[in-house]
């Protein structure tokens, strides 16, 4: 089966994983600090902060922003739920906002601005697929409406611009991201008061960590504010040394494979769209089609299985979600629903050989174009 995602991990992961046993040294340490040097590094930043996922992170960033009840949050509903999700941990509401059009998948700046009131405190913005929102006008926004500006990044990891947006960003290392430590997050806050307050919420919110404890004259501590157990481990620290070694080149390649499937769905499948037809900086996390209107997607799913090829819908719309549309009924995003019907999520990642790109193209078009066996619901 040719699956949607794979993750990379080979034997310079398991030698990495085997010196972190051999060290007798597991939990957060110097191998989570290195991690969190590096992965700030490679984005321009001065420092960042490692969690256990990337809904940490989200969570620890609202915390430390001091978003709470009765304050309301600007989130997309075109994601993963962790992003609506985090905003209901600190009793805040999370006002969703449709995208942009079927081509650009995006948070619409214009009803972003129009769902605004005197309550909204943050806006979360998240690079569906790996692509950039617009960062200039979304800064001029947030500075304009007094709002935090915060990045769901968890698609975006490696690229120099993502987590420079605003106040801080949230990254996932998840098995199916574009690096991986089986669980996993990081933070970026540019600011060292805002990132500090979330390196120690990460830990129960105390004064130093058992690394730290360890190697000082004073094993004492303090808790200075309400924290939680978001930590990373010095094993997953390791493997995520590894991978974000390689990140750069599999992010080009990931680039180069959607490259070959745009060209190939023009040529063979012209029935079928994919989004973000204008050049736009990317970290080519997943490779979106979108199926004509009016189609029956079942069927294409089906087809493809049928041919050996994983296909997965990025997503069914979070406000469309039995715990959001029991708690907020009225939300109706038309932009976004019409999407999420059309949207079929096809193999993107580093073990598939340019050729899987022309059998799923060329299996597409034996289920979508005019002529093909199975036909359009119309
Ligand atoms: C994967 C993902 C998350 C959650 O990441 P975890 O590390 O699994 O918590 C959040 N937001 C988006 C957009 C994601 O794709």
């Amino acid at each position: 089966m040719l699956l949607v995602s794979e993750p990379v991990l080979g034997a310079p992961e398991k030698s990495a994983l085997s010196e972190v046993i051999d060290s007798g040294w597991i939990t957060m340490g110097a191998r989570v600090r290195a991690f969190e040097e590096a992965f700030a590094r490679l984005h321009g930043a001065e420092d960042s902060v490692a969690v256990g996922s990337c809904t940490a992170a989200l969570h620890l960033i609202l915390h430390a922003l001091k978003i709470g009840p009765g304050d309301e949050v600007l989130v997309p509903s075109l994601t993963f739920v962790a992003t609506a999700n985090c905003v209901l941990y600190v009793g805040a509401t999370p006002v969703f906002v449709d995208i942009d059009s079927a081509d650009v998948p995006l948070m619409s700046l214009a009803e972003a601005e129009a769902k605004c009131t005197g309550r909204t405190k943050a806006v979360i913005l998240m690079h569906y697929a790996g692509y950039l929102a617009d960062r200039e006008a979304w800064q001029a926004f947030a500075r304009r409406k007094g709002l935090f500006l915060i990045e769901d990044a968890a698609h975006a990891p490696g690229l120099p611009t993502a987590g420079t947006f605003g106040d801080a960003a949230a990254f996932s290392f998840y098995g199916n991201k574009n690096m991986t430590t089986a669980e996993g997050g990081a933070v970026i806050a540019r600011d060292s008061s805002l990132r500090e307050a979330i390196r120690q919420a990460r830990g129960h919110g105390m004064t130093s960590g058992t690394h730290q404890r360890v190697n000082s004259r004073t094993p004492d501590y303090d808790v200075t504010m309400l924290g939680f157990n978001y930590r990373m481990d010095e094993l997953r620290a390791a493997i995520g040394l590894v991978q974000l070694k390689n990140l750069p080149r599999w992010n080009e390649r990931r680039r180069r494979l959607t490259a070959l499937y745009r060209r190939l769905l023009a040529e063979r499948c012209p029935s079928v769209a994919a989004p973000f037809s204008a050049p736009r900086e990317s970290a080519h996390h997943i490779m979106p089609i979108l199926l004509p209107p009016g189609r029956d997607r079942q069927p294409v799913i089906d087809r493809l299985r049928d041919c050996g090829i994983q296909t997965t819908i990025h997503y069914r719309p979070v406000h469309r979600l039995t715990l959001y549309r029991d708690l907020y009924p009225s939300v109706s995003l038309p932009r976004t629903e019409d999407f999420a019907r059309r949207e079929l999520t096809v193999p993107l990642h580093l073990r598939m050989p340019p050729q899987a790109v022309e059998t799923v193209v060329t299996a597409l078009a034996a289920a979508v174009e005019p002529g093909a066996a199975i036909g359009a619901v119309a």
